[in-house]
This record gives C-alpha cells, sequence and structure tokens, in this order.
C-alpha cells in the first residue's frame, strides 16, 4: 500500500461543515463593507520578493524569516504573499487609481502564507478579511476602519474583545525615539532576551512584543512614542479619538503597541479576544502614509486592517448558521426508471428547489434514512408503476404523477412553509 499523504505541516482543509461558517462571515464581511463603499479586490498570491522586502520592511519578522520565497525559473525571486497591505499599495499605483475620486476604499477576503512555528490559531497558510482606505488622511477614515472591524466582530459574535490603540507619530519622530529607545536597551543590554538584544541596531521596537521576563521588567520603564508625537500627529490622534468616543467604541491607548510591520505611521491598532489562547490577536492595522511613494507611486496617505478568518471564528461563542437543508429527496424503487428520476431532479432545480437524488444504490429504506440525514422535507419515490411523495415529518405518502412531481412538492413545500 501507498504511504498516506498528508497536507503541509501548519496548513488545514477547509471541511464542508467548517465552510459554511466561514461563508457566513464572508457573506457578513461583504455586506458592511460594501455598504460603506469598500470594492472588493483581488491581487495575486505570489508577488515580487522586493515588494515585501519594501513593503514591509527587511527587519520585520515577516520579511527576515517567514516568507515562502522561491525562484520563478528566471532568476527572478518570487513570494507567496504573507500579507495583503503592500499588494494592495502594488495595485493602486499599477492602475493609476490615484487619479481616481479620492479616497480609494478596497476590500479583500484571501489565503496568506506565513512561515510561522504552526500551533492552535497560528498557521502558515490563513485567511484575512481586509480593508485600505487609500488617498485620504482625515481621522475619520481611521475611525471608520476601526468603527468596521468592531462591528464585524461584534456580528460574528467574537468574545471578550479588547482593542489596543496607539500612535507612531511620523518617520522621523519615530527616528528620533527610536535612538531613545536604543540608548535605554543598550543601558540595560545585560536583562535583556538574546534575541532582543541581538536587534537593538536593526528592530529595536519589536522589544515591547517580547514576553521574555527580564525584557518586559526592561520594556515596562522604556519610553513611549505615544508620549513624544509631534504637534500634528497628536492632533490626529486626538481626533481618532474623539470620532472613537462619538461611535461609542471603547479602546485603551497602550504605548508598548507596535505591530510587527515597518510601513505603519501615526494610528496602530489591534483587536484582541481573552476568549483565545496565546494567540489572542483577532485584527488590526493602522496608518501606511509613506508605502505606496516607497513602492514607486506617488505620494498617497493610507489605512487599513486585517484580520484572521480562523482567529475570528474560534473567538465567536456560536460557529454561523450551517448549509440549508435539502427539500427534495428523488428515491428510486424496484423497478424506476433511472432517465426519468434524473429527469424530475432537474425539474425539481429548475423550479428552485435543493434537491438530490440516489447516487449509492441503496434499498429504498436506506435511502429514507439518508434522506432523513439530509433533512429532506420531502422524498419522491419513483416505482415501476407511478410515484408517490413523502411528506418526511408525517411519513404520509400520496400517488402523483411523475410528470407533475416537482410542481406538487413546491406546492406541498409552500403550503407547508
Ligand atoms: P498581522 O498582519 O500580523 O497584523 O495579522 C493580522 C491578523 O491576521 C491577526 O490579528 C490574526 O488574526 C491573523 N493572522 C496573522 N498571522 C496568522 C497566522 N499565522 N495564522 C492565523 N492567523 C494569522
Amino acid at each position: 500500500m501507498s504511504e498516506r499523504l498528508q497536507a503541509p505541516r501548519g496548513t488545514f482543509d477547509v471541511l464542508p461543515d467548517q465552510a459554511a461558517a466561514r461563508d457566513a462571515v464572508a457573506h457578513q464581511a461583504q455586506e458592511l463593507l460594501e455598504a460603506a463603499g469598500y470594492r472588493r479586490i483581488e491581487t495575486p498570491a505570489f508577488e515580487p520578493t522586493e515588494l515585501f522586502a519594501r513593503g514591509v520592511g527587511e527587519a520585520t519578522d515577516i520579511v527576515s524569516k517567514e516568507m515562502y520565497s522561491f525562484d520563478d525559473g528566471g532568476g527572478r525571486s518570487l513570494t507567496l504573499r504573507p500579507e495583503g497591505t503592500a499588494p494592495v499599495c502594488r495595485a493602486y499605483a499599477q492602475h493609476g487609481m490615484h487619479k481616481e475620486p479620492q479616497p480609494v476604499k478596497l476590500w479583500y477576503w484571501s489565503p496568506f502564507f506565513r512561515r510561522e512555528r504552526a500551533q492552535a490559531g497560528r498557521y502558515r497558510q490563513f485567511w484575512q478579511v481586509g480593508a485600505e482606505a487609500l488617498g485620504s488622511e482625515d481621522p475619520a477614515s481611521d475611525a471608520e476602519l476601526i468603527v468596521l472591524l468592531h462591528t464585524l466582530l461584534e456580528q460574528i459574535g467574537a468574545r471578550e474583545l479588547r482593542l489596543r490603540l496607539s500612535s507612531l507619530g511620523s518617520p522621523t519622530t519615530r527616528a528620533e525615539y527610536r535612538g531613545e529607545l536604543q540608548a535605554h536597551l543598550r543601558a540595560h543590554a545585560d536583562r535583556l532576551a538574546q534575541d532582543v538584544r541581538e536587534r537593538i541596531e536593526v528592530n529595536p521596537l519589536r522589544a515591547f512584543d517580547s514576553d521574555h521576563p527580564g525584557t518586559r521588567e526592561v520594556m515596562a520603564d522604556a519610553p513611549r512614542l505615544v508620549d513624544r508625537l509631534g504637534d500634528q500627529d497628536a492632533e490626529h490622534f486626538a481626533q481618532v479619538r474623539r470620532l472613537l468616543d462619538v461611535a461609542g467604541v471603547a479602546y485603551e491607548v497602550d504605548g508598548t503597541l507596535v505591530r510587527g510591520l515597518d510601513y505603519y505611521t501615526r494610528t496602530v491598532f489591534e483587536f484582541t479576544s481573552d476568549a483565545l489562547g496565546a494567540q489572542s490577536g483577532v485584527g488590526g492595522g493602522g496608518r501606511y502614509d509613506g508605502l505606496v511613494e516607497a513602492l514607486g507611486g506617488p505620494a498617497t496617505p493610507g489605512v487599513g486592517f486585517a484580520a484572521g478568518v480562523e482567529r475570528m471564528l474560534l473567538a465567536a461563542s456560536e460557529q454561523p448558521a450551517a448549509a440549508a437543508p435539502i427539500e427534495l429527496f428523488v428515491a428510486l424503487d424496484e423497478g424506476a426508471v433511472r432517465e426519468r428520476a434524473f429527469e424530475v431532479l432537474l425539474e425539481a432545480r429548475r423550479a428552485g428547489l435543493r434537491a438530490e437524488m440516489e447516487l449509492a444504490g441503496r434499498s429504498l429504506k436506506g435511502q429514507l434514512k439518508q434522506a432523513d440525514r439530509l433533512g429532506a422535507r420531502l422524498v419522491a419515490i419513483l416505482g415501476a408503476d407511478g410515484a408517490q411523495l413523502r411528506d418526511m415529518a408525517s411519513s404520509e405518502q400520496e400517488p402523483v404523477e411523475a410528470r407533475t412531481l416537482a410542481a406538487a412538492a413546491l406546492r406541498r413545500l409552500r403550503e407547508g412553509a
């Protein structure tokens, strides 16, 4: 016997039972975001590696160790997308969307790939629903996106949500702050985790994300970027907070929130669920005013969010509704003509019924059991001399002419409804 093959480590199959819940979330996201003027975009699953190196940042965990990169056979490096914002900004610049009325509001529902240590809630292929508003500096676009993500999470019943909010200011403030933070880290280098110490020069802000006890102590006294904002950035942040107050969305200002991507400026935010274990991040995002320009496009402000679909479902108290049961099962008794049964099936579907026919050669008793498992309300039983329509709830059966079976079934279902 051949060895039974398995899906790669850290990936999962979306089985039919789970697909219904995921579809329900996708449907809610689409309704919510499109009603707010966001239009769907889908970019390729792989991009030039340089897009992420430039867009997300060479020193980030994602780019330095989590990307699936490969040679395209012609000496060019491609990468399975680890995130969605850089590709959307690439598409915005490539298609001249800056010439359209601004802001351009886009949303996506797509798979992403990161070579992470697999565990509950952390996968190597996962899905995100995301939204981006490009071409507006207005704090109302930051607030709108946060409120939309909050609404979506509430709608799906995500439990024990918390919203952390901060501002990373402008690149200049950040560069100055970086020096200040590096000085603090160097002064306490002996208490830091080795990986944090090694990254003092390249990515000092990541020290805030460490769960190493010594590092956490050092970081508790570290200077905070949110306390060093310039006047305009501070005012922008204050306005975002005022708009969230107007919307009635609660948040905690948290100066330790830095997020793992280099492109953020000003607002950053993250929703976590205390109902999840170690991987508590459900979704987050922020403003990235320099990103489109860094990718060769015109200077364009932007803000967006991305939320993990699997994490959203893990955080939800009840899984969204499963698929609707079928309405009519077409059964074949002894002597039934297969072609006739097939015709009844097709007629029923044309009439708009959810219908299935026996395909496994079961006895009539077995077929009725199967119809029951499928939740069928009615069963059309075709025999050698005629047909019957059976009501599964009452077990009543009445003779019906095979030609009119679909119409009779439709009538019955309407009466019963
Ligand atoms: P990030 O772009 O890292 O901020 O991720 C945004 C959201 O995507 C997170 O809050 C998670 O919900 C989800 N996410 C990120 N990485 C993974 C992963 N490896 N597996 C599952 N979900 C993830």
